[in-house]
């Protein structure tokens, strides 16, 4: 290809996928060829700490697969390990790029980002385009009639709703234009290896959901079954479409599963519009408590070895395959933060890790739920009984000598670390003190 063709850049994201993808629609339809791109981000990469990064890995084979499918159209995916600003800069000298095409992404680091790129790309004369793609309603379109956003998540559901509108749900005609892309070869991708990773060993559910989701409200919140869909890795990537699952759900009648979706929607519309709460309690006061941060038990608790046995299955069940069942999430985040008395900012960050799924968002938003100082929060004294929870959701402790064999032996089994009534009567006191004040 001549170098003076303009083409338009397609840049991916956490939107690893081909079809139904807003931005990539948009740049196809542009009139110019369009060149696939994607940054193995050095700002983001050289922040993990474990080399068996199961993220990593996930993101590597997703990128080959839309590499693969770019070259069925005699295309391919141009792939770089470097910071966006070098990046670009090394782009915008290679070819003459007439406009840059993306999805909008609600981070903060995201946002950041995005502001330097669109400016630097603004420099040299070229259009920075960004569309919704990972969210069904996104930023202003569901806010309160007094234009303020939601900060509780059954009105916002009901607006959502109100607002959804049929053709939200419909899938971008893609795969129409594909002839579009830009027919080159690209240079090899970088290897893991390159980058300071291994290939995870760590495995997935694929994207094949419709049969959890027809029994989703009955079996949902017991761990020993898969009752949920595990698309969360998927969605986090982008190697589903929100509009699918959000389509799917909303043509089956699903609604308990439709409105799980739209918690994630709930969260990423938060952090979007209070960007502070991604490390400070979304209610100021919560700010005040006064944690113990005993590191000693914070391992026992990263470990599973805290001698409360559906705590201990979840933290392993998560150290193992990078996931765990929300109920669990619910129970192993209640513990940490206030029967031990330990920052939730910590067992956020241990999440963040580790959790294939992980997503600021729902990650902040889930874990300032269980300590109380989120939005829509369960008011702090409804502290959760780790041994009445698995009563309740694993009576047969199937999840628990799953993932806990030695419970079968109690000699093996470590004693609690804490006595459950003292540390809920702790917990008491403490947030009581703070946020009397
Ligand atoms: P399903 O139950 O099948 O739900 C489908 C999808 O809906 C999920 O994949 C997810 O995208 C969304 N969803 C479901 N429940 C929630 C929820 N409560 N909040 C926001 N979105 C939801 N979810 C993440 O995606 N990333 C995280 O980092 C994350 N951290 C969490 C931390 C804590 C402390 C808690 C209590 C919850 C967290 N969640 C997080 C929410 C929830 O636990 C997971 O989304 C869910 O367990 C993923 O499993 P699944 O894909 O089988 O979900």
């Amino acid at each position: 290809m001549d170098k003076d063709t303009p083409v338009s850049v397609f840049w991916f994201r956490r939107d690893l996928r081909l079809t139904d993808n807003a931005g990539l629609y948009h740049a196809l339809k542009s009139g110019n060829p369009v060149l696939p791109f994607f940054i193995f981000d050095k700002e983001i990469l050289d922040e993990l700490e474990d080399e068996d990064d199961a993220r990593v890995s996930f993101i590597y084979k997703a990128i080959e697969e839309v590499n693969k499918e770019c070259q069925k159209h005699h295309s391919s995916l141009l792939v770089v390990y470097d910071k966006p600003d070098h990046a670009w800069k090394k782009l915008i000298s290679q070819y003459n790029i007439a406009a840059v095409y993306t999805n909008h992404d609600y981070e903060p680091y995201a946002k950041e980002r995005d502001v330097a790129i669109k400016s630097l790309l603004a420099k040299h004369g070229i259009d920075f385009k960004t569309y919704k793609d990972q969210v069904i309603l996104e930023k202003n379109e569901v806010l309160k009639d007094d234009g303020k956003p939601y900060t509780v998540y059954t009105p916002y559901k009901n607006k959502w709703y109100q607002k959804l509108k049929p053709f939200y749900l419909k899938a971008y005609p893609n795969e129409k234009y594909f002839k579009n892309l830009l027919k080159f070869e690209a240079p090899a991708m970088p290897t893991l290896t390159e980058m300071g990773f291994v290939k995870s060993t760590i495995t997935y559910l694929g994207k094949e959901y419709d049969k959890v989701i027809a029994d989703y409200a009955k079996n949902r919140d017991f761990p020993a079954v898969t009752g949920t869909s595990h698309v969360g890795v998927h969605l986090r990537f982008g190697t589903v479409s929100i509009r699918r699952c959000a389509r799917d759900a909303y043509e089956a009648d699903e609604k308990t599963w439709l409105n799980e979706l739209i918690w994630r929607e709930f969260y990423m519309m938060i952090l979007y519009h209070f960007p502070q709460t991604m490390d400070h309690a979304f209610r100021p006061e919560y700010d005040r408590i006064k944690w113990i941060n005993d590191e000693a038990q914070f391992e026992d608790w990263c470990k599973g070895e805290t001698g409360f046995p559906l705590v201990d299955a979840g933290m392993r069940e998560l150290n193992a395959t990078g996931y765990m069942h929300n109920r669990v999430r619910m129970v192993v985040a209640s513990f940490l933060s206030k029967d031990l008395l330990i920052d939730w900012r910590w067992g956020e960050r241990y999440f963040a890790r580790k959790l294939l799924d992980y997503e600021m968002a729902s990650n902040v938003g889930g874990w300032q739920w269980a300590a109380g100082s989120g939005t829509d929060a369960a008011p702090y004294f409804r502290i959760f009984n780790p041994d009445s929870q698995l009563k309740k959701f694993d009576p047969k402790l199937e999840y628990v000598k799953k993932w806990v064999p030695e419970y079968a032996d109690f000699s093996k089994y470590p004693k609690p670390i804490i006595d459950h009534s003292f540390a809920r009567e702790r917990c008491l006191k403490a947030f009581k003190a703070a946020l009397s004040k």
